[in-house]
């Protein structure tokens, strides 16, 4: 996961960063850093937490320059520590490389002992280092950022949408099957790459266009250009996006995020109607798919679970009963309006399985009668390679377990997933160009031991076709 954003403007850009960071921070909460560039010096602030305590305006002041990129992490591939926030800054003869990136590599551990082995060291244990050094290494012996990406798209296995700054050119890329989104938007005096159109928005800013799938973005004084690097057969949007990660408010891929899983909410109730007095959503995770569900059947969408805003994922819960109070903390239900009722719950997946079953506790405790579970996502089968944090197939509740097994064992009245089917129609994109993965076991990337179906991707040798772009004012 890792939110990412790149911002050339005239006018600076650490304040932009850091709101764009700020519209981003539901991608990571772990790190967060900005990294500008004036001209001739850069200029660099990281540290672990939300992007409110890391930064003050006093450090954002001290950013200087009209060019920057910035990141925020959550932990996918390298550990939860200080030298893992990003984005990373080096320094080559006289060239000043900053770079951040979201997804995961599937060959990160082989590329890294082939570095070792020629006497590289690593200052961290995260695929980003590895992609820096693929592009420096390329760059050395041709001199060209064209080249340097196609390498990058030859020979990293993953998922990578990746924002960097050279010299003060801004150049963002995206991994040549799409898996983890990348936008761009204008703003007043500027241009700005985000993983997310949210952070376009967040700057008052026009979203222009996806980054294309195998596509790279240069953006300097003359403008922005686009080289198509590589072309793959289809492409892999991660579905886990739409099902969760995105904010319901960005347009992913063409498709709006909270009209999909509205839509979904409408399909749970067509495939799993159900009598009940009220429709409730699991906050805030679950709330387009109840209010689709609640339009649907005509059963009112009434909440009766309140969550507590200022929750963080600092609150350290060192026992079982400590976790068990942190669910109440977090989400207060609300007893007349579950006393002696049916109730419609609807959440946006089911992973172990431990949230469901504490919240059902805490409904059935408020006097609730039925309870009947309706999730937007089919099971979740597998585990995610490609960037989402999922846990093993040990930990996922329905790798191996029939539905009415998990019914039992979170406790609900029923339960129903969405089909497959319903969650692609929602979505828009033909099923062959979404990367399901967690829920069919199947990859469209090569992983050991794991079933795949690589598409063929044709890397555009030498025949770069750049177009420059403008877009008005
Ligand atoms: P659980 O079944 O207890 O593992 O929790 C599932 C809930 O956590 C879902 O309803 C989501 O809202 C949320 N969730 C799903 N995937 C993730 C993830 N990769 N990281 C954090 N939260 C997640």
């Amino acid at each position: 996961m890792c939110g990412i954003v790149g911002i050339r403007d005239a006018g600076g850009v650490s304040f932009s960063l850091y709101y764009a960071l700020y519209a981003l921070q539901h991608r990571g909460q772990e790190s967060a850093g900005i990294s500008t560039f004036d001209g001739s010096r850069l200029y660099k602030h990281k540290g672990q937490g939300l992007v409110a305590d890391v930064f003050d305006s006093s450090i954002l002041e001290s950013l200087e320059g009209t060019v920057g990129i910035g990141h925020v992490r959550y932990p996918t591939t390298g550990a939860n520590r200080p030298e893992n926030a990003q984005p990373f800054n080096f320094a080559h003869r006289d060239h000043i490389l900053s770079i951040a990136h979201n997804g995961n590599l599937v060959n990160s551990r082989e590329l890294r002992e082939e570095y070792e082995s020629q006497g590289q060291l690593f200052c961290s244990t995260t695929d980003t280092e590895i992609i820096a050094k693929v592009i420096t290494e390329e760059m050395c012996k041709s001199g060209c950022i064209e080249d340097a990406v196609h390498r990058c798209m030859r020979i990293l296995k993953g998922s990578y949408s990746v924002v960097m700054m050279i010299d003060g050119v801004l150049i963002g890329f995206r991994d040549p099957l799409g898996i983890k989104p990348l936008c761009i938007g204008k703003t007043e005096q500027g241009l700005i790459i985000a993983s997310e159109s949210v952070a376009i928005d967040a700057l008052g800013g026009r979203f222009l266009r996806d980054v294309a799938p195998g596509e790279m973005i240069c953006i300097d004084d003359q403008g922005m250009r686009s080289t198509q690097i590589a072309v793959a057969q289809r492409r892999a949007h991660c579905i886990f996006e739409y099902i969760y990660f995105a904010r319901a408010d960005a347009i992913l891929d063409g498709a709006l995020v909270y009209d999909v899983r509205l839509k979904i909410g409408g399909k749970l109730f067509e495939e799993a109607p159900v009598p009940a007095d009220s429709v409730c959503t699991v906050p805030d995770s679950g709330t387009a798919y109840a209010i689709g569900y609640s339009e649907r059947s005509k059963i009112p969408y009434v909440e009766s679970l309140l969550k507590n805003r200022y929750m963080g994922r600092t609150f350290i819960m060192a026992t079982q009963t400590e976790r068990e109070l942190a669910v109440r903390i977090k989400l207060n239900p609300i007893k007349s309006h579950l006393d002696n009722k049916s109730i419609v719950l609807v959440d946006d997946s089911i992973v172990r399985g431990t949230t469901s079953r504490r919240i059902i506790g805490i409904m059935r405790d408020a006097g609730a009668r039925e309870i009947h579970m309706r999730i937007g996502s089919p099971p979740i089968k597998a585990p995610c390679y490609l960037g989402v944090d999922m846990p093993t197939r040990e930990e996922l509740i329905a790798s191996d377990k029939a539905m009415d097994e998990v019914r039992k064992r979170i406790t609900a009245t029923s339960l129903h997933h969405i089909s497959i089917e319903a969650l692609v129609e929602a979505i828009g994109i033909d099923r062959s160009n979404l990367c399901t993965g967690c829920l069919s076991g199947c990859y469209p990337v090569e992983i050991s031991g794991e079933e795949s179906s690589s598409p063929d991707i044709d890397y555009l040798d030498g025949t770069f076709q750049t177009r420059l772009e403008s877009f008005g004012s």
